[in-house]
């Protein structure tokens, strides 16, 4: 964007006391649903994103093999009826390429690329509390002012970066598996160790091995692994997708995960005869996370269902490994923590890799510890791994790390980091207390599900609420601090009642339990995305009762 741009989008905010109506940051799904809902709305907006490009979490995730776990055709915004009629995919789980040209062909189409800002860095947001406004700060010290203050930051991007010791010693490129270098990394004939064994590194395995002199996954503890069985778009799928569109978004809209899946309504697997539960089980091994939303609806709530769950996946997991100690070692048990207490990744040939000679695994866990990381390679405590290059998979300070990371000031000055330091208390992940006019796409405490339909769902609540302040001439909204701990209070209930509060034990990122400088706390509600897309529109169709509103003059 050039100065002209500039100038020209600062002259459209409503109010020409602030540069924009609305400033968000974060030009992936959610700066892209921002632009179109809020320019609908009549708002003049800026997304800004220090990335170079558009794509959010995935222009920064380039590392070899990164694509979506959700099938392509829901992993979209539906506002267009148009353009998902005019977007072909071209694969069941897209590569993080063509998520990101999806993306780039919305803002084209769209013509949004005057609202999107760029290798642009804010560092820091201020509310501005005698004038009622947010100022935000780009690195390079500009400054720009707006009504509403927005965070599309996404929550799985702030890198978490582990503390091991000599890390800076390592001669060769050493990097977060979210900063896998931009202009691309020549990793074939290299000796590659991974440290961590999560969603990242299950996808980027079995793509390293296919050219990499070695791989060496360093392991603390094993996942549930679901097959993905990655499949072609064919014209005739793709037909049959572009004829029901509707029912897909209306799907999505109303599942639990916020995905385009059937249910069992009712099924469960305790009630069901062994042999009958097994043919189900059997059946619906069909890739991705319908099996565990499709089969029965006990598996995520009931110990006993979720230990067949687990066991039948432990068993599929070892049908593909051949030594038996490697199987043992990449296998969970029910005793070591229940299905989905942490997030499972999806397989593309993860398991496999480790029948190939070159591709290995270490257990850090039970056998030999990490000691250090050495000018060339890893010690543990049985030896020492010589590596060319060292990717750090550790995961990421899921929900509230972006809103971290620099200061985000809200009334009395205070930060959300300096709020959240015990507890991370939202509205419905949407809001907080103390931060008046600011609004987050999927903040704590929403539910984790398909991203582009709680994006979407969230984007829609924020954009009725402006809508609202500015049909009524309203000057602020400020989240009610009862409503806070009410929604905080119910979150925390639910989130007991699940098996996914098991979560403690094996440090999972869906209760921040994976971070040293921070105590677990309940990030996410789990009461089901489609009863929280309903308290959504529940608050919108109440006048927003969550919020006081105010008229400064
Ligand atoms: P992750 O699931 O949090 O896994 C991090 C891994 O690093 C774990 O194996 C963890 O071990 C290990 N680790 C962390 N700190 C360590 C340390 N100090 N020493 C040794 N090991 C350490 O992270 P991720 O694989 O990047 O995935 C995070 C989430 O991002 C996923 O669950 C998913 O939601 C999202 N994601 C999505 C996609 C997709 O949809 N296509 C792809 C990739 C990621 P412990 O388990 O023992 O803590």
């Amino acid at each position: 964007m050039n100065a002209t741009d500039t100038r020209a989008a600062k002259a459209q905010a409503v109010s020409g006391e602030v540069d924009f109506d609305a400033i968000g940051i974060g030009a992936g799904f959610a700066g892209i649903a921002l632009i179109h809902y809020l320019r609908e709305a009549g708002l003049s907006v800026r997304i800004f994103d220090r990335a170079a490009e558009v794509g959010g979490t995935w222009a920064w995730n380039c590392y070899p093999g990164a694509a979506t776990d959700s099938e392509s055709y829901y992993y979209c915004l539906a506002f267009s009826k148009e353009i998902l009629q005019e977007w072909s995919w071209t694969k069941r789980y897209p590569g993080r390429e063509e998520t990101q040209k999806y993306l780039q062909f919305v803002a084209d189409k769209c013509h949004m690329w005057p609202h999107i800002q760029l290798n642009t860095e804010i560092v820091e947001a201020r509310y501005l509390e005698d004038r009622g406004i947010w100022q935000v700060t780009t690195a390079t010290g500009e400054i720009f002012t707006c009504k509403y203050f927005i965070s599309g930051m996404g929550m799985i991007s702030e890198p978490l970066i582990p503390r091991i010791p000599g890390m800076e010693r390592f001669k060769g490129p050493l990097f977060h598996s979210s900063r896998w270098p931009h202009e691309g990394l020549d990793y074939a004939s290299k000796r590659v160790g991974i440290i961590g064994a999560g969603a990242t590194t299950v996808q980027m395995v079995p793509v390293l091995a296919q050219t990499a002199a070695s791989v060496t996954v360093f392991q603390r503890t094993p996942n549930y692994i679901l097959p993905a069985m990655q499949r072609d778009m064919t014209p005739e799928w793709e037909r049959e997708i572009k004829q029901n569109y509707e029912a897909i978004i209306a799907k999505c809209r109303n599942h639990v995960f916020g995905m385009a899946f059937d249910s069992p309504v009712g099924r469960n697997a305790l009630d069901t005869p062994p042999k009958e539960r097994q043919r189900i089980f059997e059946e619906n091994w069909t890739g991705s996370f319908r099996w565990v939303f499709e089969t029965f609806d006990d598996l995520l709530a009931s110990p006993e269902a979720n230990r067949m769950a687990a066991d039948f996946i432990g068993a599929k997991m070892r049908e593909r490994v051949r030594d038996p100690h490697v199987a043992d070692l990449l296998t969970p048990t029910f005793d070591d923590y229940p299905l989905f207490a942490k997030r499972p990744p999806l397989d593309h040939g993860y398991l496999e890799a480790f029948n190939e000679e070159h591709v290995h695994l270490v257990d850090i866990k039970n056998d030999q510890p990490l000691v250090e990381i050495t000018e060339t390679g890893i010690r543990t405590t049985k030896g020492h791994y010589e590596f060319d290059i060292i990717v750090l998979a550790t995961g990421f300070k899921a929900y509230t790390g972006a809103l971290e990371a620099f200061p985000i000031r809200g009334e009395g000055g205070q930060t959300l980091a300096q709020k959240w330091k015990t507890l991370s208390e939202c509205i419905m992940g949407v809001c907080t207390s103390g931060f008046p006019n600011m609004f987050m796409v999927t903040g704590p405490q929403a539910p984790f599900a398909n991203l582009p339909t709680s994006i979407e769902q969230n984007v829609i609540w924020i954009t009725r609420c402006i809508t609202k302040m500015e049909r009524e001439g309203l000057d602020l909204c400020r989240p009610r601090r009862e409503a806070e701990e009410a929604w905080t209070a119910q979150t925390a209930d639910i989130h007991r009642q699940t098996l996914m509060a098991e979560g403690y034990k094996v440090n999972s990122w869906m209760m921040g339990a994976n971070r040293e400088d921070k105590p677990p706390r309940v990030l996410i509600y789990f009461g089901g995305a489609n009863f929280y897309y309903d308290a959504l529109d529940a608050s919108a169709q109440k006048g927003f009762p969550e919020l006081s509103f105010e008229k400064r003059s």
